[in-house]
């Protein structure tokens, strides 16, 4: 479909994707870039000779937007590197450094949250190996961004669009922990009676996504095309497929739900599976030569993923998702800070 041009849209509010694509996306020459704007992270070119490239993307994390106000600042910190952790391993990139961009309340700058804050940080860098290299501080509504920046071999990054028709749709982990986590970490009253150990196990998926840093490892030179779950399976596969001109179908009774998730929300659990966001798992796609690899690993429990479905032909021309046959289009948007 063609896009709508900017005076035909006076009437809709803009969503954020309007927004990069209208006044950000061509704004400026891409001199060095390999891959810009529109995928996890943007991948720059190194001097020449250099047989690596840089991988570099944002998040940020707004108060009441992306937490709640009882988060503790522990849990604040871990939860924004994870995520932005998480589009490293969306582009199969290692990550290497980071900037943090800090605004906080003047109530919160003291030293008890701070020193949380700094902890849950150091642990996060401790683990995936990356170190803080700067950033900036200022006085403010809290809001939390971080850049990070990783190294990919030359060429070799995951990028959204190599997808074709054939290849198998695979995702890591469990889905739906994100969209419950974030009702647990909201304290709605489903979760007031809630047995300790399955609200305490989402509220840790929610505050500490762990990112698949190892998995975009493992399937690089192997997936044709591969993004993380920010805003849910069938909106971020759905980039995926925009990326790439397919169509993929998925059939909702392979995907992966939790025990716990199935036992206590029979209702919601595949409704948040599809849709909810938060999971900070990947989706990836494989081509026929590579399946059998894939599959190798996941029966020796070398790889934690599924196969949920796969890139079929993509009629008129118009990529999307299915769900077991049927294209659900407002759905699919996912999460849109600005229209809602
Ligand atoms: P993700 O969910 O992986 O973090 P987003 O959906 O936030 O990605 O962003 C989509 C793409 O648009 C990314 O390539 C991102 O770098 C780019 N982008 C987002 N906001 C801006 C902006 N204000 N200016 C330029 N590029 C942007
Ligand atoms: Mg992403």
């Amino acid at each position: 479909m063609e896009r709508k041009t900017l005076t035909q849209k006076t009437s809709f509010r803009l969503s954020e994707f309007d927004i990069i694509a209208d006044y950000f996306k061509d704004l400026t020459g891409q001199d060095g870039v390999a891959l810009g704007i529109g995928d996890d992270a943007a991948i720059i070119n190194l001097p020449l000779h250099s047989d690596i490239q840089l991988a570099v993307a944002s998040d940020t994390l707004v108060e009441e937007v992306h937490f709640p106000s009882d988060a503790s600042a522990y849990q604040i910190a871990q939860r924004t590197l994870c995520v932005n952790l998480s589009d490293m391993a969306a582009m199969g990139a290692t990550p290497r450094w980071f900037m943090l961009a800090l605004t906080l309340p003047h109530k919160k700058a003291n030293e008890q949250w701070l020193k949380e804050f700094s902890a849950g940080l150091s642990e996060i860098a401790v683990d995936y190996n990356c170190a803080l290299i700067g950033g900036d501080t200022t006085a403010g509504p809290l809001t939390i961004t971080i850049t990070m920046l990783g190294e990919v071999p030359l060429t070799e990054g995951l990028v959204r669009s190599g997808a074709i028709t054939g290849d198998r749709v695979y995702v890591t982990g469990f889905l739906g922990d994100g969209a419950a986590g974030l009702l647990a970490a909201k304290k709605t009253n489903t979760f007031k009676n809630m047995n300790k150990n399955v609200s305490e196990r989402l509220l840790l998926k929610f505050y500490k996504p762990l990112p698949q840093i190892n998995i975009g490892l493992k399937i690089r030179g192997l997936a044709s095309a591969c993004i993380d779950i920010s805003d849910g399976l069938v909106a971020d596969l759905g980039h995926i497929c925009k990326s790439s001109g397919v169509t993929a179908s998925v059939d909702s009774r392979r995907l992966p739900i939790h025990p716990d998730l199935a036992s206590n929300f029979q209702d919601q659990c595949l409704d948040w599976a599809l849709f909810g966001g938060d999971d900070y798992q990947l989706c990836f796609t494989v081509p026929a030569e590579n399946y059998q690899m894939v599959d190798d690993w996941i029966s020796r429990g070398e790889l934690d993923a599924t196969w949920i479905g796969s890139i079929i032909p993509c009629s008129d021309n118009t990529s999307a998702v299915l769900v077991d046959g049927v294209k659900s289009p407002e759905r699919a948007r996912g999460f849109d800070h600005f229209v809602q």
